[in-house]
């Protein structure tokens, strides 16, 4: 079946890079931190996170571009060389690349301003680096883009948890493939997420980003209050949102405009859109508009995202434009 081999191939990327992550976020040092132009956080792990993944999957797919997060050159800067010898260390426990190698698996396959390809993957390696540097949920989101749409996603959330207890969530959909979640760090198998009864809003659950800065909790506020809802909403950083939709642990995710101008990048959204609707759900923006991935790396012609699965998405999208 099309998209096996690109499943198959991110499955594998993305259990190397959370062994990677995981280990990193149970001792985290200062030395492992650095401030982007934008003063959002980067970290050791999400650099290793996107060099592991990017050789994984050059290994299978060497023409295959790429528009990922992060990029190589603060790690080439004065300054930062102390950060780059802790990325050398956590890289060596689990491969052999070393030295320049490393950045240019971190830059592997990266795309030119304003040269769109037909088909690119795109990557988060640690999605939510606010939530990993709490100690909390992050994702690493990996999708597959192709004529604008996304084909194949693979979402890993390595402080979620499986039905059995057990820690580390990996999902997997496409195309071809109803969403399914298995063991992040062990073999074990492929269970589909179940497609449930549709559900009133009155029992409804809203999940949200943790941080203020990414999302409106006023307006979510007057949103659920306009519903009927009563559960206070479940905060979760990171793409963990779209899984938890997509297993039914929420039903409804909202991430409301909180800066005017805002354009939500694609790798925050590409995989959890994939991993919601191949399990029964919708996922629309504020509007109700389909999310359009034409426009790496932004969503320009998008405001928002809503999501939701066994949930009236029309009435939900009605009370949301109501709430502007
Ligand atoms: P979350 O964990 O859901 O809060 O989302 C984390 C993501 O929010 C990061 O990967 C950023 O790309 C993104 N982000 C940063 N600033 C904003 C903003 N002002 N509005 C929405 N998302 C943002
Ligand atoms: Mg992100």
């Amino acid at each position: 079946m099309r998209y096996d081999i690109e499943l198959q191939v991110a499955k594998t990327a993305l259990r190397q890079a959370a062994l990677l992550t995981s280990g990193i976020q149970k001792k985290l040092l200062d030395k492992d931190v650095l401030e982007k132009e934008d003063r959002s956080p980067v970290t050791v792990a999400d650099f290793g996170s996107q060099a592991l993944v990017n050789r994984i999957l050059a290994e299978s797919f060497p023409l295959d571009p790429m528009i990922a997060e992060e990029g190589s050159v603060a790690l080439r800067e004065e300054e930062n060389q102390a950060l780059k010898a802790r990325l050398e260390e956590e890289i060596g426990k689990l491969s052999d690349l070393k030295g320049e190698a490393i950045l240019k698996a971190i830059d592997h396959g990266r795309v030119e301003q304003g040269k769109i390809p037909e088909r690119f993957w795109t990557l988060d390696p640690i999605d939510g680096t606010k939530g990993f540097l709490r100690g909390d949920h992050y994702a690493i989101a990996l999708a597959l883009i192709e004529k604008g749409k996304v084909r194949a996603a693979a979402l890993a959330c390595p402080n979620m948890l499986l039905p059995s207890g057990e820690k580390g969530l990996l999902m997997l959909a496409s195309e071809n493939k109803e969403t399914v979640y298995t063991s992040l760090f062990s073999d074990g198998p492929e269970v589909k997420a179940e497609a449930r009864q549709p559900l009133e809003f009155q029992n409804a659950l809203i999940c949200e980003s943790v941080e203020s800065g990414h999302t409106s909790h006023s307006r979510s506020a007057l949103i659920k209050e306009a519903l009927g809802i009563t559960k206070e909403p479940y905060r979760i950083d990171s793409q963990c949102k779209y899984a938890a939709v997509a297993l039914g642990l929420a039903n409804i995710y909202l991430r409301l405009p909180s800066q005017k101008g805002y354009k939500e990048k694609i790798w925050d959204h590409a995989a959890g859109k994939m991993i919601v609707e191949r399990a029964g759900g919708t996922v629309t923006d504020t509007l109700g508009d389909p999310l359009d991935f034409t426009t790496p790396p932004l969503l320009e012609n998008n405001l928002g995202v809503v999501a939701s699965k066994n949930i009236d998405h029309a009435k939900l999208i009605a009370a949301v434009k109501n709430s502007e």
